[in-house]
C-alpha cells in the first residue's frame, strides 16, 4: 500500500451530469493495455484487488497473463495479510507472497508476531521481506498509524530479519528519505534492497542507486505532475530497475483514478520505456529478466 486510492482534482463549476459520468468512469476497469511478454508485477496487493479465494486470485492471473504479465508479487501490510498472501502464493503458482508489517502497522510486533513473521518469510514462496519503512504522512492524520519512534524500532527488526534469511528488503517510504536512508546506513543493509513505488527526486534517486537498491516505479512516473521521477526513471542503470502496480492504487495515466490491477502494468512500463528510450518490448524483457533475478522466480 502506498497512498489512499488516488483522489484527483477535484473540478469545480462542473455540471450535475459531467460529475456523474466522471464517477462512472472512476468505477470502470481501465481496458486491457496491447501484451507486453514477460513482465513481473514487482509488488501488488491482490486481496485488495479482489482476491478472495482460489479462484478469484487465478482470475486476476488469467487477466494479468493474457497481457503478459507472468508473475505477481502480492504484499502483505498487517498479519491477516500475511497469512492471506502466503494461502495465495500456494493456490496459484503465478503467485508469489512478501511479508511484514506495514509502517502503519508497526505496533502489531510483538514476540508471538516477531516469530510468526520469521517462520512465513522462510515459506519458500515467500521472497521478500516487506513491505517495511517508514510512513511520515499518516501520524497525525490517522489514530491507527504506529508511531515514528513505533516504526523505527519495526523496520529495524525487519532489516535484521531480512539479512538472516537471505531475502531482498522491500522498503515503503512516504516522506521519509532522509532518515529512511540513515537507518538503512546504521543498521546496515540487506544485499538487496528494493524502494517499492520509489518517490524520490533524483539525488535520492542517485543516492539509492549508488547504494546498490533496487528502485521500483509504479503508475505515479507516469503522472503528468511527476517530472522529477521521470528524470530519476531514466539516471537507473538497467539492472537495478523494476516495475510495479501496486494495485489497486496509482493507477497509470490516462486512467489514473480508476481501478488498478496487476494487468495494468504494461502501462507504466510502457511509460518507462519512453522515458528510457528504448521499445516497450525491449523494456519488458530487461523489467522481467531483473524481477527474475531479484526476486529469484523461474521462467514460466
Ligand atoms: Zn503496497
Ligand atoms: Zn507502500
Amino acid at each position: 500500500m502506498s497512498d489512499t486510492p488516488d483522489a484527483g482534482a477535484n473540478g469545480g463549476g462542473e455540471t450535475l451530469s459531467n460529475k456523474a459520468a466522471k464517477k462512472r468512469r472512476r468505477r470502470e476497469p481501465p481496458p486491457d493495455p496491447a501484451p507486453l511478454p514477460g513482465l513481473v508485477d514487482a509488488h501488488t496487493h491482490l486481496a485488495a484487488c479482489g482476491g478472495r479465494d482460489a479462484e478469484s486470485v487465478r482470475a486476476i492471473l488469467d487477466h494479468a497473463q493474457a497481457v503478459g504479465v507472468d508473475h505477481v508479487v502480492t504484499v502483505a501490510d498487517d498479519m491477516v495479510d500475511a497469512r492471506w498472501a502466503v494461502a495465495a502464493a500456494e493456490w496459484d503458482d503465478r503467485v508469489y507472497a512478501a511479508v511484514a508489517l506495514h509502517p502503519m502497522h508497526a505496533g502489531d510486533l510483538n514476540d508471538e508476531t516477531a516469530a510468526e513473521l520469521e517462520q512465513m518469510v522462510r515459506h519458500p514462496r515467500v521472497v521478500a521481506v516487506g513491505e517495511t519503512g517508514l510512513d511520515y504522512y499518516w501520524p497525525g492524520r490517522s489514530d491507527d498509524c504506529a508511531s515514528p519512534e513505533v516504526q523505527h524500532e519495526t523496520f529495524r527488526w525487519h532489516i535484521d530479519l531480512a539479512k538472516r534469511v537471505g531475502k531482498p528488503l522491500m522498503i515503503h517510504n512516504r516522506e521519509a528519505d532522509r532518515d529512511l536512508l540513515d537507518v538503512l546506513a546504521a543498521e546496515g543493509a540487506p544485499e538487496t534492497v528494493i524502494m517499492h513505488c520509489f518517490s524520490g527526486d533524483r539525488d535520492v534517486a542517485r543516492e539509492c542507486v549508488d547504494r546498490g537498491f533496487i528502485l521500483s516505479f509504479a503508475g505515479t512516473v507516469s503522472f503528468a505532475n511527476s517530472e522529477e521521477l521521470r528524470v530519476a526513471a531514466e539516471l537507473v542503470p538497467d539492472e537495478q530497475l523494476l516495475v510495479e502496480t501496486d494495485a489497486p492504487f496509482l493507477t497509470p495515466h490516462p486512467y489514473r483514478g480508476q481501478p488498478n490491477q496487476s494487468y495494468c502494468l504494461p502501462y507504466t512500463a510502457r511509460a518507462v520505456a519512453d522515458i528510457r528510450g528504448v521499445s516497450g518490448e525491449e523494456m519488458a524483457q530487461i523489467l522481467g529478466g531483473n524481477a527474475r533475478r531479484i526476486y529469484n522466480i523461474p521462467l514460466p
